[in-house]
């Protein structure tokens, strides 16, 4: 058998050409990996569909928040996102939205007007209306009309202007049957956190809010999800036009769970994954000049 020789000039060209390889496959790898928590859902094909309800109305910013909100959802696979919006009829802007998403398939576009006698009136100082009450009413209706009880699924009610981490979703995931999943929210009822008091074995003994802690459940819509059977079970569990201001949370939840039977998520309710986060209203001053001069900035731009 012949040997190969090779001149040293051959051998430094292999060398650097090796080493070339190595550089690029570690890098692209670097680029292209998920956080660990992503990495593991993204591989299951055994999750449960976590059903996300967005109440959402039109105003300056609603493209801006529901942007934020696709971006989220396009990360996490086993998300079916229902849009509602507050109006007579689904919007383009939603529509386009989703599409360019690339979220159609996994997602639904309702709509449900909060009835007039309901809606906001201007600023609205004491937030004495319910929002979101028609359109998340709209969406559970959907869900029971299109699932069954024995599908696998989680239900949670995910506001146009709060901020979700994708991990978040990955504690959804280990939502129990016939269980409500809670954790921590942050900047919530005037607190840095409104979080659950666990016990020795823990097991959700109360909450820490000052804002109405009297409430059955006080805690936020954000921070609690609940399993897709106990929906089916309980047809009744429903948000109402009735109830005072901050008892929507407990007005679904008390017709499926009792406080021992949640399930505490998110290192034992110790991490903050969602922030009840309020977007201020820009100021339009020099956009409603133009109006009145019969201009505007975004002729044929939606924005
Ligand atoms: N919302 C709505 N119609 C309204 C006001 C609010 O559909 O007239 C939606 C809004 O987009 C959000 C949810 O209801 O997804 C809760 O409203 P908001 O965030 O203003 O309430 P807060 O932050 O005070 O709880
Ligand atoms: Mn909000």
């Amino acid at each position: 058998m012949g040997e190969i020789h090779l001149r040293p000039r051959q051998i430094i060209i292999i060398v650097v050409i090796f080493v070339v390889i190595i550089l690029f496959i570690t890098n692209t790898r670097q680029n292209c990996e998920f956080p660990k928590y992503y990495r593991s859902s993204a591989r299951k094909d055994d999750l449960p569909t976590i059903f996300a309800i967005t109440p959402t109305y039109y105003r300056p910013v609603q493209k801006a928040e529901l942007t934020r909100l696709s971006h989220v959802v396009m990360l996490v696979p086993n998300v079916h996102w229902i849009i509602v919006e507050d109006a007579d009829h689904t919007s383009s802007l939603v529509t386009n939205l989703l599409q360019r998403a690339g979220l159609v398939e996994r997602s639904t576009q309702l709509s449900a007007k909060t009835p007039t006698q309901f809606k906001l009136q201007g600023k609205d100082p004491n937030w004495s209306k319910p929002r979101g009450v028609e359109q998340r009413n709209a969406a559970l209706r959907w869900i029971r009309e299109n699932t069954s009880k024995d599908d696998r699924g989680v239900v949670y009610f995910m506001d146009d202007d709060n901020a979700y981490s994708v991990e978040l979703f990955e504690e959804m995931n280990k939502i129990q049957a016939e269980r409500v999943g809670v954790w921590p929210v942050g900047l919530v009822g005037g607190l840095m956190v409104e979080k659950p008091i666990l016990n020795n074995e823990n097991i959700v003994t109360g909450f820490n809010a000052a804002w109405r802690p009297e409430r059955p459940f006080p805690l936020d819509m954000a921070g609690f999800a609940i399993s897709l059977d106990l929906l089916h079970k309980r047809p009744e569990a429903v948000f109402s036009f009735e109830v005072e201001r901050g008892y929507q949370e407990s007005e679904i939840l008390r017709h499926v769970t009792v406080l021992k039977e949640l399930q505490p998520l998110a290192n034992l309710c110790k991490e903050v994954l969602v922030w009840h986060t309020r977007t201020e209203k820009p100021k339009l001053t020099e956009e409603e000049k133009l109006r009145k001069a019969g201009k505007s900035s975004f002729d044929g731009i939606e924005v």
